[in-house]
């Protein structure tokens, strides 16, 4: 793509489960004020490194991160750096002309939930500019292989045959949410929580890792800090 090629070692593909994204106190809202399916969405697919660089330009999202993870986490994190390139080209603006074959896929599999504006290409457009111009691919094949990545395998159904489904009352082990999806892809990824608007922890976001071409799903590499704990719900969206 460029002579500049970020020498990034994976990406994370980044779903979420809607449920866990609109009973927080924020809320939500849909495109078009069309409900999505009762699916994991995709938030993003973003380059990464294995081992964070240096101590410059320490990414704020890490520092956000660590406000709320515990001590032996904030002491790494002093450490780490730079963990993940982002807005590698900020004048590369997402043209709607270049993916118009995808925006059918795009719209079932990566809408937004945001309220700020509730349209999907604005969602696509921002991760497009903070990870995408990372990626080494030109934006049509970014979106075209994380839709393609995300199609190998649906998180819900793998969870449902484990018997994890969507509940407002019930709660299930991280371990059993690890487990079935390792089980169900073949690889193991890392899990994202959030809290509900009673504090209690639920599955928000499943990390799938993804080899540098952006084809294949790896085991994830690195682990992160969840804020999950023991259990965790699924609730119903
Ligand atoms: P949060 O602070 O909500 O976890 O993350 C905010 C933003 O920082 C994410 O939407 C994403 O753009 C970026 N981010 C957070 N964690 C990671 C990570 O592990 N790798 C990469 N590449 N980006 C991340
Ligand atoms: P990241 O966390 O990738 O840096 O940023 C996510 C940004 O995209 C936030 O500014 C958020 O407001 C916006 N956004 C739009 N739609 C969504 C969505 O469905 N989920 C998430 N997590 N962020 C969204």
């Amino acid at each position: 793509v460029s002579s500049t090629a970020e020498k990034f070692d994976f990406f994370y593909l980044v779903q979420q489960w809607p449920g866990s994204f609109c009973d927080t106190r924020q809320g939500c809202c849909f495109p078009d004020d069309t409900k999505p399916a009762a699916a994991f969405g995709i938030h993003g697919m973003w380059p990464n490194y294995a081992k964070c660089r240096g101590r410059q330009g320490l990414a704020r999202a890490m520092l956000g991160d660590a406000a709320g993870a515990d001590d032996a986490f904030l002491s790494t994190v002093g450490r780490r750096g730079k963990c993940w390139p982002e807005y590698c080209d900020d004048g590369n603006e997402l043209s709607p002309w270049e993916i118009r074959d995808l925006v059918a896929s795009l719209d079932r599999s990566w809408p937004t939930l945001s309220c700020k504006n509730r349209r999907s290409f604005q969602f696509w457009s921002y991760e497009w500019k903070k990870h995408g111009t990372c990626s080494n691919l030109e934006p049509h094949d970014y979106f075209a292989r994380a839709l393609a990545l995300k199609a190998k395998h649906d998180l819900a159904a793998i969870l449902a045959d484990a018997g994890i489904v969507p509940s407002d009352t019930e709660t299930y082990t991280v371990s059993s949410v690890r487990d079935a999806i390792a089980q169900g892809t073949g690889f193991v990824a890392n899990l994202e929580c959030n809290r509900d608007a009673d504090g209690e922890a639920q599955l928000f976001q499943v990390y799938q890792c993804v080899d540098r071409d952006a084809k294949k799903l790896i085991d994830c590499p690195l682990a992160m800090p969840t804020k999950c704990t023991d259990r965790v719900k699924l609730p119903v969206f």
